[in-house]
């Protein structure tokens, strides 16, 4: 039966590394026979202008029918001033939700040929592969009550952290399992010492790693945890985490590897339906000029290919070219030494060229 793939390539350079991606994707369709149905459609910034609103209905609908969501990234000034409703960042928040996309997978590797554009030292970073697994649905950040009582003096905020147990076990059955996939070991990060929620988080996932002998379990504190992340980052295999604490610990390990133009991420349901975006955004300052790395846009769609459509030893084709495309030296302008850069135009050729002669 075929896949559907819908593709949502946003504003800035979202639309620039979303072209990049589709020559390879239709490069790999026809070298592959890859049974796919392929639809783009506008999101963010671009759908408010031609349709008032950054998500609309129509995409949202064909968003639920597809296995698979590539998209680039939204946002930009011409936005900023409108309300939260009409933001075009709020079509990205709104797909999460209405898909309940609470898997947020966000791998952190570093090319050793790259190492130079580590904030760490090379010795401390090279060879770094970590996947943080991240609640993307729950948590603080959803959590109700919440408010700001402006008419009480003092004036007060709050915000509530609360995860049942449901949503504790599928985002630790999605760790385990990766876990699995790759070097068998798994950290988990709470504050267990101050929060109750976090007590809970530790126990259910103590509880859970009985039904995995084959993975190594350790809890880390989130605090301890942000601190290893910079003075041992290769300590870590995968990291699972509740919403808050893995948005930091995620930024801060795609900080390490000191290119954001290079990371995928992907969002899964419990059925392994997910979007797949860059971890950078629309980059208002080097839109349209031909240079954005599109290598994190490209490996999205090397994930969507693992995860979601069924593809795995295409995503590895995809993972291989990547791989030898730094190792030959080439370089965009983010990730460069000197001025000897490719264009993002000129990047998904080489990708091909080098799965073509393989
Ligand atoms: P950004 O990730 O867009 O840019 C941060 C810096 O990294 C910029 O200097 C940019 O030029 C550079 N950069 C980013 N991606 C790059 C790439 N592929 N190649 C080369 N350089 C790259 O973050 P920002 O500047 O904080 O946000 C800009 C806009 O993007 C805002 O409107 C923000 O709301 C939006 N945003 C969207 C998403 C998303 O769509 N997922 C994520 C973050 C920010």
């Amino acid at each position: 039966m075929s896949k559907s793939i819908l593709i949502l390539p946003g504003d800035g350079i979202g639309q620039e590394v979303t072209t990049s991606m589709v020559e390879v994707l239709n490069f790999l369709i026809e070298k592959y026979c890859l049974d796919f149905v392929v639809n783009t459609m506008s999101v963010g910034g671009t759908a408010y202008n031609e349709y008032g609103t950054p998500l609309p209905i129509k995409v949202l609908e064909k968003a639920k029918e597809s296995d698979a969501i590539l998209f680039g990234a939204v946002g930009g000034t011409e936005w900023d001033h409108l309300d939260w409703d009409d933001r075009p960042e709020n079509a990205l928040l709104s797909l999460r939700k209405e898909l309940n996309l609470f898997a947020n997978l966000r791998p952190a590797f570093l090319f050793n040929e790259l190492s130079e554009a580590s904030p760490l030292k090379k010795e401390i970073i090279n060879d770094l592969d970590i996947l943080i697994v991240r609640e993307l649905t729950g948590g603080i950040y959803f959590g109700e009550p919440r408010g700001i009582i402006s008419n009480e003096s003092p004036k007060y905020a709050f915000n509530t952290m609360i995860y049942n147990e449901d949503e504790i076990r599928r985002i630790a059955k999605v760790a385990f399992e990766s876990a699995q996939k790759r070097n068998g070991r798994l950290c988990s990060v709470e504050k267990a010492n101050v929060l109750e929620v976090s007590k809970f988080w530790r126990s259910i996932l103590t509880e859970i790693s009985k039904d995995y002998p084959d993975v190594e379990l350790s809890h880390q504190l989130a605090d301890n945890a942000a601190m290893q992340l910079v003075l041992d980052p290769n300590q870590f295999d995968v990291i699972v985490a509740s919403n808050l604490f893995g948005d930091i610990l995620s930024d801060i390990a795609a900080t390490l590897t000191g290119s954001i133009g290079m990371l995928p991420s992907a969002s899964l349901d419990s059925s392994l339906k997910g979007m797949y975006e860059p971890c950078h955004g629309s980059a208002p300052d080097i839109a349209g000029q031909d240079l954005a790395n599109p290598i994190a846009m490209i490996a999205s769609l090397s994930m969507a290919l693992k995860y979601s459509l069924g593809q795995e030893h295409v995503s590895d084709k995809i993972d291989m070219a990547i791989s030898s495309f730094i190792k030959k030296g080439y370089r965009t302008k983010d990730i460069a030494i000197d001025e000897n850069y490719l264009k993002t135009s000129e990047v998904a050729n080489k990708l091909i060229t080098t799965i073509e002669n393989e």
